[in-house]
């Protein structure tokens, strides 16, 4: 059967500020300044503002983003980067690009995030760095992953393409905004993202001068001056279109997550009511550290039958997705380029049994009971 809703509605959402969008572009337009228009920067700004003040780089999109971080880092081939082998084939992908070597450790089944445990018997001593992935849209701890780094001498690349909009707390109280804790952070501005534009877009994050500075460059050639050349670079610009459309979007990005956030929230209520046991399905854990945004709402589904609810959901026309069938050890690509720091079993198992159900910023209670019914009754 088709789907009788949308994993994600991004026409309703565009429906909701239609008018403030549409304006927007037709000033891009009138104006011409397709590229590096005033709006990049405005836009720029904002998101610092909204970022607590830190440097905003913005790009192309986010695989470009975290390129772009471990370019500016100097890394060499043959160095270590260390890497969830749960996440989104980028992370890790961009550490193969550039010749150096992709380091995979496991995550934490209930969150899906890496911590500290999990990073320690990755260490060698050619390790420089660590990306730490904010996986479905909360944030890692990390204060004891920055410790361990500084420790060790480790460059930090926060992955925060699922979780812009969420908060970390500190140990001591103080919060920040996820991708602005480690040495640099990067995200995406995908239309189904938090924050998503109508096309590819992109944002590094860094509160080191310098280190902006650098990155700025790099996403531009490599130059400084026009024409003036410094280093290798590449040519990594955030459309003046997509900037005008995010700036009107981030606007309302605390409510976007806010409402991803209850319809989050509300799955997990109904269906640990259904299931207190776990017999059947595990809820995603709320971190006590972090705010989630539910950029997924994802389940484990016990005894093997994660594909038969995801068959049974798409006949009554309920859609679902696999975020991510398989492991990166398991992917071709890596396979021969990576070392692994565990036996990555967890990661395996997340593969094989996770399910994401439909939440986005307008989802009603209806959709979501009618969600709910229909897994209530593949299981009951
Ligand atoms: C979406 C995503 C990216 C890449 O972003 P693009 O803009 O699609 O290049 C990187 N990492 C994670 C975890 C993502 O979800």
């Amino acid at each position: 059967m088709e789907n009788r809703f949308p994993m994600v509605d991004l026409k309703g959402q565009y429906r909701n500020i239609k008018d403030e969008v549409d304006a927007a572009i037709q000033d891009v337009i009138d104006n011409t300044a397709f590229i590096n228009g005033k709006q990049v920067r405005q836009f720029a700004e904002a998101l610092s503002a909204y970022q607590g003040g830190c440097r905003v780089i913005p790009c192309a999109n986010g695989t470009d983003a975290l390129q772009i971080a471990l370019m500016a880092l100097g890394l060499r081939p043959g160095d270590e980067v260390i890497v969830p082998a749960f996440t989104y084939v980028a992370s890790a992908e961009v550490i193969g690009l550039l010749g150096l070597t992709p380091v995979m450790v496991d995550v934490d089944p209930a969150s899906f995030n890496v911590t500290v445990e999990h990073l320690r018997p990755a260490l060698s001593d050619r390790t420089k760095a660590i990306i730490p992935v904010h996986l479905f849209g909360q944030s890692c701890d990390m204060a004891p992953i920055m410790d361990f780094a500084r420790e060790y001498g480790l460059y930090v690349i926060e992955d925060n393409a699922q979780a812009l909009g969420a908060e970390y707390t500190f140990p001591d109280g103080r919060k920040a905004r996820t991708g602005t804790v480690g040495t640099i952070g990067c995200t995406s501005f995908f239309p189904s993202k938090n924050l998503g534009c109508y096309g590819d877009g992109g944002a590094i994050f860094t509160k080191d001068d310098a280190l902006a500075e650098r990155l700025q460059m790099i996403a531009n050639h490599g130059q400084k001056v026009k024409y003036h050349h410094s280093v290798i670079g590449c040519n990594s610009r955030l459309d003046t279109i997509q900037a005008a459309i995010l700036a009107v979007k981030l606007k309302h990005l605390d409510d976007y997550c806010r409402a991803r956030n209850e319809a989050g929230r509300y799955y997990t209520q109904r269906l640990k009511a259904f299931d207190p046991q776990e017999q059947y399905l595990v809820t995603p854990a709320e971190s006590p550290f972090s705010t989630h945004t539910y950029h997924q709402y994802t389940l484990r589904i016990r005894n093997g039958r994660r594909d038969a609810l995801k068959a049974f959901l798409a006949e009554r026309g309920i859609p679902s997705m696999v975020y991510y069938p398989l492991p990166l050890q398991e992917q071709e690509a890596f396979r021969h380029i990576t070392r692994a720091a565990s036996s990555l079993e967890v990661s395996r198992d997340c593969a094989y049994s996770v399910l994401s159900l439909p939440v986005h910023t307008e989802i009603t209670r209806a959709v979501q009971d009618e969600v709910i019914a229909a897994v209530e009754a593949f299981f009951g």
